[in-house]
């Protein structure tokens, strides 16, 4: 079922193999008819992820090129919407000439065709995935996933004896006498099996560690060894969970099922996230969301600089739309994150007011970079209806550009995916980054208006990245860490490699914290 970990559990399985010197590529199937994740409220589906060709994809890509230290494509994420839309250009153009066209085979062909082009394409330049790992959402049982098992179903005819494993994740539950209950999981493996489909795998997915007994028992129901009954225990960091793994034995599972050669593991990944923590922060983060799964990778950017610096970064999640600046008093730094439309605007602006006034760290972060430049030409300019055209009438600070107008759908229309910026010599973004010429990822809609700009630099702010006429950067000179990006810099930052502004932000609220004890 959805939330269960299945995606942590893909992630952690690919970073298993990963250390043992395999390269892994990942897939998500995602059984919804939307084409991508593009146009769903990440309030209900999650963050909406960016990938590097501008694939607006669900938030499990993210945690794959995360653990797995990698850039995927649009290609690897399918959704029935995909697939669909592929076999009926095809039935238009004629391919199928004189057929019926038919769930089986021509969708599970054209699903069958996605893994493979997927699996199949480059890693890194000339350099192709040992292992394939591949994510089925949803539940068994659903109406929307059947057609993708039923193709998995057919795949593991085609390929070669040891060339697949099947993990089953099940969620094992905990009475209140402490027992686990294995119902649940000999119950769906029943449903898989109605499909044609036998695990070789169990994952248990529990609040506590499933031990020996009750392994033997969905061992003898459901037909697997007892070793390849995985314990999944709730551990309080998601990157601790391939530990955990490796400790219950499953990558040498996998390896025999897929006959691989055994290798002992590289450890870098386990000292890395096992670092202890010397100082601690707290960061507000003010939006409109209540859900903490809209700014996951937000999440992670932060605790990625906060494990590079020992630094335990607290995040306190603020209301924007009930926000009070007194709730800023006692915090570190100030983090506003994208968004879209109107609502929770005035609490974003009086936040971003109150960082550059009382000179605590601020991070701006596309809606939040924005707000920073409505927010200066609003209080320094005095500009009193500065806004954005998003918002509504008023003085269009931000604004669609003229060549973007034409556009009328809302789908994979806004601007996405990575570009080159030009950083400014000597500016706080060069200096974090150490170079020019770096490359972020994108996704939104309007831009610094370009008749304005040279008021507002006039005025103090510090457009310090640009990409052609479009603003990226900005920044202020006479305030220890004011940043914003256009750009979402943690969509590229990972466990090993933490983002440059994340670092900078990270640093700047230690600092701050110092300075007030
Ligand atoms: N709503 C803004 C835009 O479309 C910002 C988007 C974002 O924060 N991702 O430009």
């Amino acid at each position: 079922m959805s939330g269960l970990g299945k995606g942590i559990t893909t992630a952690s399985i690919g970073r298993l193999l990963k250390n043992r010197g395999y390269r892994v590529t990942a897939v998500k199937i995602d059984p919804y008819l939307n084409i991508d994740a593009g146009t769903m409220n990440p309030a209900q589906h999650g963050e909406v992820f960016v990938l590097r060709d501008g694939g607006e994809v669900d938030l499990d890509l993210g945690n794959y090129e995360r653990f797995l230290d990698i850039n995927l494509s649009s290609d690897h994420n399918i959704t029935t919407g995909k697939v669909y839309q592929t076999v009926i250009e095809k039935e238009r153009r004629g391919d199928f000439l004189g057929g019926t066209v038919q769930i089986i085979p021509h969708i599970t062909d054209q699903i069958k065709a996605c893994i493979r082009h997927a699996a199949a394409e480059e890693l890194e330049e000339n350099t192709h995935a040992d292992v394939c790992l591949v994510e089925v959402g949803g539940t068994v049982g659903d109406i929307e996933s059947m057609p993708f098992l039923e193709a998995v179903r057919q795949m593991h005819g085609e390929l070669e004896d040891h060339d697949m494993v099947l993990v089953h994740v099940t969620l094992v539950p905990v009475d209140n006498m402490g027992d686990h209950k294995t119902k649940p999981t000999q119950h769906s493996v029943k449903a898989l099996r109605e499909l044609g489909l036998h695990p070789d795998i169990i994952v248990g997915r529990s609040e506590c560690v499933i031990l020996g007994g009750t392994k033997k028992k969905i061992s003898a129901f459901c037909d697997v060894p007892p070793r390849a009954v995985i314990s999944m225990a709730t551990v309080p960091d998601i990157y601790h969970v391939p530990m955990e793994m490796e400790k219950e034995g499953l990558a040498d599972v996998v390896s025999e099922y897929l006959d691989l050669e055994k290798r002992t593991p590289d450890t870098e990944w386990y000292h890395l996230v096992s670092r202890e923590y010397t100082s601690r922060v707290t960061v507000a983060i003010v939006s409109k969301y209540g859900i903490e799964d809209v700014y996951i990778s937000i999440k992670e950017a932060l605790k990625h600089a906060g494990r590079a610096l020992s630094t335990e970064v607290d995040i306190r999640w603020l209301d924007a739309e009930t926000f009070d600046p007194a709730e800023l008093a006692d915090v570190d730094g100030i983090l506003v994150p994208g968004g879209f439309g109107k609502r929770g605007i005035e609490g974003k602006l009086q936040a971003i007011q109150f960082a550059r006034e009382h000179k605590k760290p601020y991070l701006g972060l596309c809606l939040g970079f924005q707000l920073a430049v409505i927010e200066y030409a609003k209080n320094v300019l005095r500009w009193a209806d500065a806004t954005s055209e998003e918002m509504g009438p008023g003085l269009h600070v931000i604004a669609i550009l003229p060549e973007q107008e034409e556009v009328e759908d809302l789908g994979g229309t806004m601007r996405l995916g990575e570009c080159a910026i030009d950083l400014k010599e000597n500016t706080l973004i060069e200096r974090l980054y150490g170079h020019n010429g770096i490359t972020e990822r994108h996704r939104h809609r309007y831009e610094v208006n370009p008749a304005m700009i040279a008021d507002l630099e006039e005025a103090g702010l510090v457009f310090s990245g640009r990409c052609g006429n479009r603003m990226e950067v900005c920044e202020l000179s006479d305030h220890p860490f004011f940043l914003a990006t256009q750009f979402h810099p943690e969509f590229t930052s990972r466990p090993t490699r933490a983002s440059p502004p994340y670092m900078g932000f990270v640093t700047a609220c230690r600092e701050e914290r110092n300075r007030e004890s």
